[in-house]
């Protein structure tokens, strides 16, 4: 994995909200095919790092490349349209629609503008939908309102809302809170399935310690918005400083 192309490189990304520094110089890539982890204590920049990622966030230094193309300017359809597609920490589902048309309307989203929203959708589009939403257990979910879902499905439904533009790199931003055990399991199969059969590749914000350990081969780990420490799950979990910020006085 270590050869394969640079998917997303940021180099010393800082990002203030005031006099705070939230992201403040991280380096980080993620290669073709992999499955990156993000963690850290709360509030150490993860999500922040994550909007500047995938260009919700304006940074005020350092660079942005996806595959290979300088994005640090770029808006954030651009870059869901070159292949970045992301989910977010607090469920984003259109509560009122039903499974089947949140998931054509995230298909707009990347290609488009907000106008072809009101275009009635195309079959293929549509067929695509179905086959996500059979693939992540939810097609007797369909013309369910999302807001009827649990916190889980929600969870699975803003996965396949992601994967409608067939993204080559996916942002996954706390996938398993608020989510039984037994969910849990299934949306690690899916993602470890997405990888080795389709070859996507995922960076994944988690608290959840033993699913980064599963998935990932590399982890970065945050700390006050640096980069505290980067390497396997077995090496981060026995780094002094990493179990300090997570359990030091
Ligand atoms: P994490 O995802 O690791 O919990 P965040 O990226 O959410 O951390 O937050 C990093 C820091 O930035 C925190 O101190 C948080 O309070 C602050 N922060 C995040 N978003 C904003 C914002 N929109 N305005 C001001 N401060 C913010």
């Amino acid at each position: 994995m270590s050869q394969s192309a640079e998917l997303l490189r940021g180099e010393k990304i800082v990002k203030y909200f005031g006099g705070l520094a939230a992201v403040n110089g991280v380096d980080i890539v993620v290669r073709s095919g992999e499955i990156v982890g993000l963690i850290g204590p709360n509030g150490s920049g993860k999500t922040t790092l994550f909007n500047c990622l995938s260009r919700l966030l304006p940074i005020d230094s350092g660079r942005i490349f996806f595959k290979g193309r300088d994005i640090t300017r770029a808006r954030p359809y651009q870059v869901a349209r070159m292949g970045l597609s992301r989910t977010f920490q607090v469920i984003r589902v259109y509560r009122k629609m039903t499974v089947l048309e949140n998931m054509l309307i995230s298909r707009q989203w990347r290609g488009e503008t907000l106008l072809s929203m009101l275009k009635p959708s195309h079959p293929e589009t549509e067929r695509r939908a179905r086959e996500l939403l059979d693939f992540l257990k939810l097609s007797h979910l369909i013309n369910e309102q999302a807001g009827n879902l649990s916190g889980g499905q929600r969870r699975l439904l803003e996965i396949g809302m992601a994967l409608m533009p067939d993204p080559d790199l996916v942002l996954l931003d706390e996938a398993t809170s608020g989510v039984n055990p037994t969910l849990i399991e299934e949306i690690k199969d899916h993602i470890r399935e997405l990888n080795r059969t389709q070859g996507k590749a995922f960076l994944l914000i988690e608290h959840n310690i033993n699913f980064i350990a599963d998935l990932c081969e590399r982890v970065y780990v945050l700390n006050y918005g640096q980069l505290l420490a980067h390497g396997t799950p077995h090496d981060i979990m026995e780094n002094e400083a990493v179990i300090e910020a997570y359990f030091g006085a």
